[in-house]
């Protein structure tokens, strides 16, 4: 039985947190888990920005509804759900990824939570546990499932280690250096082939 775990942003859709920043122009909000590796130093850091800016949680749901997947993202999903069971493992919010899970038909999501008061102001977040990819992946081994994984940055690659094949996918040079003991690919097509080549069944494209 094989499963294939794969990141959200960066991998299937755009960075939210780059495209909020965009919109507003506020360089700060632009670093991501590329930049600051550690995830709660990342988002204590953003929490501050937006708060010393008014910023609400409505104002960036503006945003994320006018992004779209990744060109190709949508049929590469629909490609991988013919030949594995896929779960998404993203360290973003459940409050951010709704609209853009529908545009992907709905994948199984799990990622963390936000707090937010009755003004909007995201006031806390709750990470759904440490290590959250990882663990993902150490519990469907568990169930008896082989795991092929595929993300794009730092967080991705306690998962892309656990899982019995690993890939790396839109990664920058720095990660791809980081990490030479994965193979890096940059477009849907290649992904699918090392899905395929990952696979210990005798699969297609
Ligand atoms: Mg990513």
């Amino acid at each position: 039985m094989e499963l294939a775990c794969l990141d959200l942003e960066g991998v299937l859709i755009p960075e939210i947190w780059i495209a909020f920043a965009e919109e507003t122009g506020i360089e700060e909000l632009k670093a991501t888990t590329r930049d600051i590796p550690d995830y709660d130093v990342l988002m204590k850091q953003r929490l501050r920005i937006l708060d010393e800016h008014g910023l609400t949680l409505p104002q960036i749901q503006a945003t994320i509804d006018r992004l779209s997947p990744l060109e190709g993202a949508v049929e590469f999903i629909d490609w991988l759900r013919e030949r594995f069971q896929v779960v998404i493992l993203s360290d973003t919010f459940y409050e951010f990824a709704a609209p853009l899970m529908k545009q992907l038909g709905y994948p199984t999501l799990l990622c963390h939570k936000l707090e937010v008061d009755e003004s909007g102001r995201i006031t806390d977040y709750t990470l759904r546990q440490k290590d959250p990819k990882r663990q993902s992946v150490r519990a469907f081994q568990l169930l008896n499932y082989r795991v092929i994984a595929a993300g794009d940055s730092y967080n991705d690659t306690t998962m892309l280690t656990q899982a019995e094949a690993g890939v790396l996918f839109h990664s920058p040079q720095n990660v791809i250096d980081e990490f030479p003991q994965f193979p890096a690919v940059q477009t849907f097509e290649d992904l699918k082939k090392e899905f395929i080549k990952a696979s210990n069944r005798d699969l297609s494209l």
